[in-house]
């Protein structure tokens, strides 16, 4: 059994259910939460549901969020649609209740499939900047990922053209080590406490996959079993999201003291081929930049006099032709 069927055996007997608004499927390495069902609303139009369009789990790198025109639809059907619990918390319009209960998800997907993300460029985003005036819409993967500004306690995000206003948010938009709000386009939002970091007092990247999900050192948790022991945490050198040793397939013994990736940030540069489509024991070299079959293509050997040939070189080396 590989890693990525470990994940989701609980729901192996239920078909794969998908966020009506970020297109990813529950387990997601973008901190998006828990999915929520909402039951259908009088005033929405009949869509014909389709299962083929649903992605697969483990397809969560930041290019399949959001939905192309004819896929958007399918997921509203008259049972309702499933939402995280962050997508749909921070969409427009979206009120909170008490016992977490919240109105108006399914118009906030209704509008979020006329809506295209400025940051994927993909529909289905329902976040707006709370700039007055700024129509800048994003899907909560994107939020973070397009370096915009979060403020959890208000729920409200600053697009990065407006991102000075975060200054406005006093201690709300301070980093938790320097007691700053310093560089504010260096901010990483953490998804799990909202706490703010700057990725240098943490001596850690920006990148967009860093900053979608990001948890902070505080809240990390392991991305396989979720909240479960503090120890032998290893932190992916790609993505910044964490992984117990012993939840690897196949688990490490101890942590390895060269930089780590996780399958997911795994990609040949030789051939594409990425981690989540081979084992989790398969080999990978350069940093895990080269797959095992390209590696033995490197340092493939000529037929005929048995020298090494470049991996462009077909059975016979130039000399031997
Ligand atoms: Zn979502
Ligand atoms: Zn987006
Ligand atoms: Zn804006
Ligand atoms: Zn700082
Ligand atoms: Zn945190
Ligand atoms: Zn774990
Ligand atoms: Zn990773
Ligand atoms: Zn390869």
């Amino acid at each position: 059994m590989d890693e990525q069927k470990s994940n989701c055996d609980e729901n192996d007997s239920e078909p794969t259910r998908a966020c009506a608004l970020c297109n990813c499927v529950e387990r997601s390495l973008h901190g998006q939460r828990e999915l929520r069902h909402f039951g259908p609303s009088t005033d929405k139009p009949t869509l014909k549901p389709s299962a083929s369009s649903l992605p697969q789990p483990g397809n969560d790198d930041l290019s399949s969020i959001g939905f192309s025109e004819s896929s958007c639809l399918a997921l509203l059907d008259d049972s309702g649609c499933w939402v995280h619990h962050w997508c749909a918390v921070w969409s427009e319009g979206v009120k909170q209740t008490d016992n977490e209960k919240l109105e108006n998800v399914e118009k906030a997907v209704i509008s979020g499939t006329q809506r295209l993300c400025d940051y994927c460029k993909k529909l289905g985003a329902t976040i707006r900047c709370h700039a007055e005036g700024c129509s800048r819409f994003y899907h909560f993967p994107c939020s973070a990922a397009s370096g915009s500004f979060q403020s959890m306690k208000h729920l409200a995000l600053l697009c990065p053209q407006h991102i000075d206003k975060a200054e406005e948010l006093g201690e709300e938009s301070w980093c938790a080590v320097c007691d700053s709000s310093g560089e504010l386009t260096d901010l990483l939002f953490c998804t799990s406490c909202g706490l703010h970091y700057h990725a240098a007092c943490l001596e850690i990247g920006a990148t967009p996959i860093q900053r979608a999900g990001w948890q902070c050192p505080e809240c990390k948790v392991c991305q396989t079993c979720q909240p479960g022991e503090d120890s032998k945490m290893l932190v992916c050198d790609a993505c910044d999201k964490g992984y117990h040793t012993f939840c690897l397939q196949p688990a490490m013994d101890s942590l390895p003291s060269d930089p780590w990736k996780c399958r997911r940030c795994r990609v040949c540069t030789e051939c594409g081929v990425r981690g989540i489509a081979l084992p989790g024991s398969a080999q990978w070299f350069d940093n895990y930049a080269i797959c095992d079959d390209c590696q033995r293509d490197r340092t493939s050997v000529c037929c005929v006099c048995s020298t090494t040939v470049n991996p462009s070189a077909q059975c016979c080396c130039t000399l031997c032709h």
